[in-house]
């Protein structure tokens, strides 16, 4: 990394989070006995690049959440959709970054190296993405049948961290703010406004934790891990 790089990374945990079935949100759920979410902020704090963490969050939990988290780490309200929790996220960070990485808060085992790599491309074409090709075949479907077959060697599944030059991102994050648009990834929406997002290589490590199966495995992966980069 340059010196003096100013280094921000984004995680938007505001969601409700209920496909996971129960009631609590599936960013709030135990791995290792502490909730996913701090999880994933402690494996960004470990590495010495990061200057800061921002985490949105629903406005019920942000008394929960704020005390004493550290200088590198910051809680704020998250906002109705994920893309404005991202921009909550960047309005209360400021200016002062080069950088911006945003990371689902249900990624726990991100390598640092392909944030590194993520981080690289972002310097160098403004915005770039971790992923990872597809192992099925997809096939679009009308009336519960198959319609057409996509040629899977022209998919990739989008992962995160997905970083951006802070101008790129805030660049994007206003155009759809005037547009009303919305978007699952802020890398697609870098996409659709014209930017170069390159893609990096991703890793099968790095899964959503999406079905309480993936939360079983998750729990073999760390304990396996003995919970590398824990803070
Ligand atoms: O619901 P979904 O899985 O698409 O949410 C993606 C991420 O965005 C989750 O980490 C969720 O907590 C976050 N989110 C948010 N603010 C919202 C909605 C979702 O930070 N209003």
């Amino acid at each position: 990394m340059p010196d003096a790089e100013r280094i921000l990374v984004i995680i938007p945990a505001a969601g409700s989070g209920t496909r996971f079935g129960g009631d609590v949100p599936k960013q709030f759920l135990p791995l290792g006995g502490k909730p996913l979410m701090q999880r994933v902020v402690e494996r960004f704090l470990f590495d010495p690049v990061v200057t800061r963490v921002v985490v949105p969050v629903a406005d019920m939990l942000l008394d929960a959440v704020k005390s004493s988290p550290g200088d590198r780490v910051q809680f704020v309200a998250g906002g109705a959709t994920r893309l404005q929790s991202v921009t909550r996220g960047l309005e209360a960070a400021g200016d002062d970054f080069d950088l911006v990485a945003v990371h689902d808060a249900v990624r726990p085992f991100f390598s640092l190296d392909t944030f590194h790599a993520t981080l690289d491309a972002a310097r160098t074409h403004g915005a770039a993405f971790p992923g990872i090709p597809l192992p099925d075949t997809v096939h679009l479907i009308a009336d519960d049948a198959i319609a057409s077959t996509l040629d899977r060697s022209v998919l990739v599944a989008a992962q995160t961290p997905q970083c951006f030059r802070v101008d790129v991102l805030r660049e994007i994050i206003e155009r759809a703010a005037r547009e009303d648009a919305d978007a699952t990834d802020e890398a697609g929406l870098a996409a659709k406004y014209g930017h170069r997002v390159q893609l990096v290589r991703g890793d099968s490590m790095n899964f959503k934790i999406t079905r309480p199966e993936d939360l079983v495995m998750a729990e073999r992966i760390y304990a396996e891990w003995g919970g590398e980069g824990d803070a």
